[in-house]
Order: structure tokens, then C-alpha cells, then sequence
């Protein structure tokens, strides 16, 4: 197997801001992304895969980047329309965005997985990356408030992350294994990358498919994490409560504890440097660096950072 290819975890929006610098400093035929699926929902009888296609049309070039998903210049005409119809009002899809679920939904009718699904949407995207979903099974993240259990989307999207979490489940979790080749790309990767992504439930959901977690650890000297908390707080979504809820602390260490079995080399933001020491005594080598993604050069330069590091 080629060694030179990079192996990345990822879920939506932080991702895809870190995969866009990656894609500019990189030959992105040179990535492999493993991307979350316990956001996956069906909706109007279509198969919608929001992490996945964050990622997707983040590489294509045509994400809305004020928002962190969907296409840009997009319209809502047939979202209006099906509300004539259906009594569900808190999910948006775009008029473009829709082509995709619908060609998603009709090929998982024809038998094809969401591997390769995946794969025939990034090709017609013109993506050179290898886009992976973490399993072809299906995985939905269950969040259980003070009133009801809700799909991650419901909670996210409809009550805005402001319920209280008692619980997170990965329902299916049990019948998933990761997609054929994952195991090996991860052992034999030049290097892996942990997006700033939400710990527990971007990235914590892709480790608990049965192996990927055990497979990091083993070659955790080559796997590089970045913080997507800074100075304790996220900069975007429910991360903090749901370290919270799994008794992290809310910062970059809180991040590090929950990785210190798989990462070796850990990247924090600069307004957090002072907490380097703390980090470093759990065995894993600590670098400060601007993370704030606020522009392409941003992204840029730390996509540049996390590739160059000696390790
Ligand atoms: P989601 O699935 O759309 O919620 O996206 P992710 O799981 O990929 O990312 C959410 C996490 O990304 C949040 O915890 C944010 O704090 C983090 N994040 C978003 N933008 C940035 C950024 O510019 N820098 C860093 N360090 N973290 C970020």
C-alpha cells in the first residue's frame, strides 16, 4: 500500500474548515477521510448524511461557507412545498442539496452501500479524496433529555442544544464494523489527523466502531489531535455539554484526557498555551498554534503546521 496518504477523522463543520486548509497545502488525492454517520437521518423517505456532505461539497468548493453547510446560492422552493404536506418544520434542504438525497436514496435502493455511495457522489463532485463513511451500517446518535430521546439532529437543529442531556446513545452501534480497508489505511497512513471536531460525538462516535480505536493505539506516535475547544469554550455547538455530561472537563485538557490512550502529538490554541504543562505530563507532545479557522490562509496555515510537525 502507498505510505504517503494522510488519514483523517472527521465530522462536520470543524472539519471540513481544517480539511478546505488541508485540500490547499496538499495534493487532496492524498487524503483519506473517515467521516461520521451517527448525524445520518432520513427524512421525506430520503437518505441524508450531513457530515458527509459538509465534507463533501467542502472539497468540491461549493459549500456555503457563511453557514458550514448546504450549497451556496441555494434555494428553498421545494423545502416549501413538502411543508404542505408534512407536519416537520426544522430540518432544511436546499433545492441543490436535495439532488444529492435524492441520488443517495435511489442507488441505497438499488443495493449499493453508503461506502460506495459516498464515493460515486464525491467522484461526480470531481473530488480526488477518498471520502469513508466510519460503517456501512446505520449508527444514530440518541440524545436523551429531561423530556424525551431525540436523534442528535432534533436536538442540534430543532432545540438549539439547549435541553438537558441525561444520556447519548449510538443506537446500532452493536451491529456496526468499519468499511472493508479502514483498519489498514489507518495502520499504514503516514500520518493520522484528528479534526477539531466534537469530541464525543463527531470523533467519539467514529472510535467506537468495533477496531478503530484498538488501531489507533497502536499507532499512536504518528497520530496528531487539534483542539477544537479554546480557552473552554467550542466555538460552535453542543461540545461542551457533552463533555460535560461524560464528566470532561471543558478545555483542551478535558479534549486530551478523552484522546490520551490514541494521539501522541496534540495541537492547542495559543490562547490556551499555559495549560501545555498539564497536557505534556500525560505523555503527549504539546504544540500552541493559532486554531482559529477564521480564513482561508488560517486554514491554511495550520493544515501546513499539523503536516510539517517533526514526529
Ligand atoms: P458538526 O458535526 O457540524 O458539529 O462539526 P464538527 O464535529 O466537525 O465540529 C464541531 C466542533 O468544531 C466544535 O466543538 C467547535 O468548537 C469546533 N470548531 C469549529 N470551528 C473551529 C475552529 O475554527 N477552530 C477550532 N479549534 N475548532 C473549531
Amino acid at each position: 500500500m502507498d505510505d504517503n496518504y494522510y488519514l483523517v477523522l472527521a465530522g462536520g463543520v470543524g472539519a471540513a474548515k481544517f480539511i478546505e486548509g488541508l485540500a490547499n497545502v496538499i495534493d487532496p488525492a492524498l487524503l483519506k477521510i473517515i467521516i461520521n454517520t451517527g448525524d445520518d437521518i432520513e427524512l421525506y423517505g430520503l437518505q441524508i448524511c450531513p457530515d458527509i456532505d459538509i465534507i463533501t461539497y467542502t472539497l468540491a468548493g461549493i459549500v456555503d461557507k457563511e453557514r458550514g453547510w448546504g450549497f451556496q446560492d441555494e434555494s428553498f422552493n421545494c423545502l416549501k412545498s413538502l411543508k404542505q404536506f408534512y407536519d416537520f418544520k426544522w430540518f432544511n434542504l436546499g433545492d441543490k442539496d436535495l439532488a444529492t438525497h435524492i441520488y443517495r436514496t435511489d442507488l441505497f435502493k438499488k443495493g449499493f452501500s453508503k461506502a460506495e455511495i459516498t464515493m460515486k457522489i464525491a467522484e461526480k463532485m470531481g473530488i480526488t479524496s477518498h471520502l469513508i463513511p466510519m460503517t456501512n451500517e446505520s449508527v444514530q446518535t440518541i440524545i436523551t433529555t429531561d423530556s424525551e430521546e431525540m436523534h442528535f439532529e432534533e436536538f442540534f437543529i430543532r432545540y438549539n442544544c439547549r435541553p438537558r442531556i441525561l444520556d447519548i446513545k449510538f443506537q446500532g452501534i452493536d451491529k456496526a464494523k468499519p468499511v472493508k480497508g479502514v483498519l489498514d489505511y489507518i495502520k499504514h497512513a503516514e500520518r493520522v489527523l484528528i479534526c477539531p471536531s466534537n469530541p464525543v460525538v463527531s470523533i467519539g462516535t467514529i472510535l467506537t466502531i468495533p477496531g478503530i480505536r484498538k488501531t489507533l493505539k497502536n499507532i499512536k506516535q504518528k497520530v496528531i489531535a487539534i483542539s477544537p475547544i479554546i480557552e473552554g469554550a467550542t466555538v460552535k455547538g453542543p461540545a461542551d455539554k457533552m463533555m460535560k455530561h461524560l464528566g470532561l472537563e471543558v478545555s483542551c485538557v478535558g479534549v486530551a484526557h478523552y484522546y490520551r490512550d490514541i494521539i501522541s502529538h496534540f495541537i492547542i490554541d495559543n490562547k490556551d498555551c499555559a495549560l501545555k504543562p498539564i497536557i505534556k505530563e500525560m505523555d503527549i507532545n504539546t504544540y500552541c498554534f493559532d486554531t482559529l479557522m477564521v480564513s482561508k490562509e488560517k486554514k491554511k496555515e495550520i493544515a501546513k503546521f499539523t503536516i510539517n510537525l517533526e514526529i
